[in-house]
Formats: structure tokens, C-alpha cells, sequence
């Protein structure tokens, strides 16, 4: 995790100056958007007039906020008395823009964590996402959502001498602070060559982990709890939020005001424009531009990736690497602190150049692929 130190050289000095935003109203369609467009519920109550009140508000419609209503539900609260309000389509944020993977990571975060948690609560995050993905699945199975949820290994590739010694100090911070390594494997040398199939692979870590199509997993969300008289009203932004005296809160929108008991916030980035205490120093609307690649048949068929992977070159400069089992597209991430933006309109020429380039130079397997680009924050 980068250190948010402000001095003029760290990555985050700009954010000083990044005043909080709504969502833009015309963002980017994605893949995980265009595979999805048939959604009943996409544009629902786009027109119609606001409730006068409600119990429940929830702010966002992505995965937090569809799951929040789901729980909520699940919990007793009766459905008709919640009410979520997306400014734009639903799961329009970083739940649709996201790289698919359901992937704890002990081996390159855990100091990060603890560099600002404490290496108690770092290895508590650590244990929590892999509890997670456990989650994940059970839940899945349980309801039998069709979200192309699939476990498989994950590899963090070490392509440069430097991030290859810095995650081995992280697994060995991670395991002094009682870390487990009973699932996870180490591969050095062409071990970690043939294993990955990266042909510059210096070394990797290996552990279990899984893809999914994350914005079918929050329609099915948001699906279950309109079904039961849940309401959802996008293209709706919460653009203030005043208190009553009575501690009732009402909700300011640009169709008009809805005066509810509880504000659950599932707003991601864009907190700050509501919530000003949580500016984006410490909720930052980190701008990372994935891909999707239709391969030719060096990517296709038998031929596909087994595993995803994380392609490290320097400690904030990473690919992320997934391939989705049910159609065979190749879900591929840029991610370094490249800009710090609420714009998730457009995409950068320059980003779509250098993943193109990193992916070729990966895998030395010759081959054409036709692209699309899905901008995305979070
Ligand atoms: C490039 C990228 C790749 C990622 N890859 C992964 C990954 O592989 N695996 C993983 O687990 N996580 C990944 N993440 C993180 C993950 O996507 C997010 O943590 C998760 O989707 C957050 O869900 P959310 O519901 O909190 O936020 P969002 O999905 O961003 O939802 C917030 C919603 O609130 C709405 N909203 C905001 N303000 C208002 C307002 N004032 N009024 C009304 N509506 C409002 C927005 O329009 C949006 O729909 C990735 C993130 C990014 C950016």
C-alpha cells in the first residue's frame, strides 16, 4: 500500500487539491456493463416521482449497497421500508468496472497494512479476505447465482529483482506476525517460469483464489430484494443531506427530497461529496483502466489461462491478469497511481499502449485480439 504522505514526490500529493465530486452522469460502459444490458431493474424508476419517506435510504447500488439491502432484509426489516438511490444506472460504479477477481492477497499487502494498522489488524484484514472468498462461494452455491463465480489459483509474478526481495520481506513479516503459509506455494527460477507461464518470471507466490462477473452478483442482489418490495431509483444522485430536528435526515436529489430514519452511505469514491470528513486523502478515487481482449486461438479454448495472475514490476505498478471461463475473455489491468480523477468517462491511449505491451511481453505466445477498454475508479 502506498504511504500517503504528502511531500511533493509521493503519488498522493495531488490529492491535496482533488475536491470530492458526484458520479459523472454519462461514464463509460464496461465490460462487465455491456454483457449485462438486459438487467430489468437497470434504469428502474428513472422517471418516476420520489417517495415522500422511508425508513431506509441507502446511498449506491453497487455490491455494498445491493448487499446491504440484502442483509437488511435478511435481518427482519421489511423490504417496502428501503430505498436505494443510484445517481446513475444501477451498479454504474466500481462493482461494474472492477478486474472480476475475488482474490485475498497475504504476499504484497500485508505490510502495507501494517504500516498503518498495526501488524495485529494487518494479519486480521489478511485472515478476512480469505474468510471472504470462502463467503463468496458458499453464498453463491446456496443461492445458485449464476455470476460465473469460478475458484482457481492466483499467482503474484515477481518480474523485477526489486519486487521480487520486497514480497519475500512481506511474507516474512506476514508469517512472523503469525501468518498461515499452508495454502500458499513459492516458485523460483523456471519453476516459476513454467508454473506461470511468464517467461521473465523471477519468482511468484501461488494460492488459491477465484473469478466472478461481479456485476451479475449485485443484479442478482438487487434483483432479490425489489422482488420483495425493495425500491430502486436510479439516475437519482443525493446531492446534500440535512438533518431534521426530530434526527430524521432528508435527503436533497435533483428529482426532488426524500426524508428518511437511516443514511447507509455505499457511495465508494465519491463519499467526500456527501461526507465531507471522509475527503479523498483518505477515500481516493484511484483511476485504473482495465481491459477486455477477445483472443485469437493462442488464448482460446484449450489453450486458455488456468490461473489469473498479478504481474508485478514495482511496488505500485502491477498488471492484473484474469481470462473469464464462460466466453474467454482476457479481463487485463493496469493499475499504478496514474492520476487521481471522479472522471470515469473516458480512457487513457497511453494506458491502453502499455497493458497492450506488458501482456505481449508476458506471455510468449504470438497472437491477435480485438480490445475494448473499460475506464474505471474506485
Ligand atoms: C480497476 C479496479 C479493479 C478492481 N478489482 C477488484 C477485484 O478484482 N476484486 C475486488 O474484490 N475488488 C476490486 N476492486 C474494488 C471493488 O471494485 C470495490 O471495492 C467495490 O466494487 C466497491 O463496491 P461499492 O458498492 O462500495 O462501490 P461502487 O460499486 O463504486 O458503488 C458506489 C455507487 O454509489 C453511487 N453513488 C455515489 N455517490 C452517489 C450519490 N451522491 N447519490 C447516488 N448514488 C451515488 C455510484 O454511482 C455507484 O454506483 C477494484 C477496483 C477498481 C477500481
Amino acid at each position: 500500500m502506498p504511504s500517503r504522505n504528502d511531500t511533493p514526490e509521493s503519488p498522493f500529493a495531488a490529492l491535496r487539491d482533488l475536491k470530492p465530486a458526484l458520479p459523472y452522469s454519462n461514464s463509460a460502459i464496461s465490460y462487465w456493463h455491456r454483457t449485462t444490458r438486459a438487467f430489468a431493474h437497470l434504469r428502474a424508476n428513472e422517471t418516476s416521482p420520489l417517495p415522500v419517506s422511508t425508513k431506509y435510504t441507502i446511498i449506491g447500488s453497487g455490491l455494498s449497497g445491493s448487499l446491504t439491502a440484502f442483509e437488511l432484509i435478511k435481518s427482519g426489516i421489511p423490504a417496502e421500508q428501503i430505498l436505494i438511490l443510484e445517481a446513475r444506472e444501477a451498479v454504474s460504479g466500481s462493482s461494474g468496472r472492477n478486474a472480476g477477481h475475488v482474490r485475498p492477497d497475504p504476499c504484497s499487502e500485508f505490510s502495507g497494512y501494517a504500516i498503518v494498522h498495526g501488524s495485529d489488524k494487518a494479519l486480521e484484514i489478511v485472515k478476512h479476505e480469505m474468510v471472504v472468498l470462502d463467503l463468496v462461494q458458499e453464498f453463491v452455491k446456496t443461492h445458485n447465482i449464476d455470476c460465473e463465480f469460478r475458484p482457481k489459483q492466483t499467482f503474484d509474478v515477481c518480474l523485477t529483482r526489486e519486487i521480487a526481495e520486497s514480497e519475500m520481506r512481506n511474507v516474512e513479516q506476514y508469517v512472523s506476525a503469525g501468518g498461515s503459509l499452508d495454502h500458499i506455494r513459492y516458485h523460483e527460477g523456471n519453476d516459476a517460469k513454467e508454473r506461470t507461464g511468464v517467461h521473465d518470471a523471477l519468482s511468484a507466490w501461488e494460492w488459491p483464489a477465484a473469478t466472478i462477473h461481479p456485476v451479475k452478483l449485485a443484479q442478482w442482489l438487487l434483483s432479490s430484494s425489489i422482488d420483495k418490495g425493495c425500491k430502486l431509483f436510479t439516475h437519482c444522485p443525493v446531492i446534500q443531506i440535512t438533518q431534521n430536528e426530530d434526527e430524521t435526515w432528508n435527503m436533497h436529489t435533483n428529482r426532488g427530497m426524500v426524508s428518511t430514519n437511516k443514511v447507509i452511505h455505499c457511495t465508494n469514491a465519491y463519499a467526500g461529496s456527501l461526507l465531507p470528513q471522509l475527503s479523498a486523502m483518505l477515500l481516493t478515487p484511484i483511476k485504473v483502466q482495465m481491459h477486455s481482449l477477445i483472443p485469437d486461438q493462442a488464448f482460446s479454448g484449450g489453450n486458455m489461462l488456468q490461473a489469473s495472475m498479478a504481474l508485478r514490476y514495482e511496488e505500485h505498478r502491477y498488471y492484473a491478469l484474469t481470462q473469464m471461463e464462460k466466453d474467454g475473455t482476457i479481463i487485463f489491468g493496469v493499475a499504478k497511481p496514474s492520476g487521481f480523477t471522479f472522471d470515469d468517462t473516458s480512457y487513457t491511449d497511453e494506458l491502453v499502449i502499455e497493458g497492450l505491451e506488458k501482456f505481449e511481453e508476458s506471455h510468449d505466445r504470438p497472437s491477435h485480439y480485438s480490445l475494448s477498454v473499460l475506464h474505471t475508479i474506485g
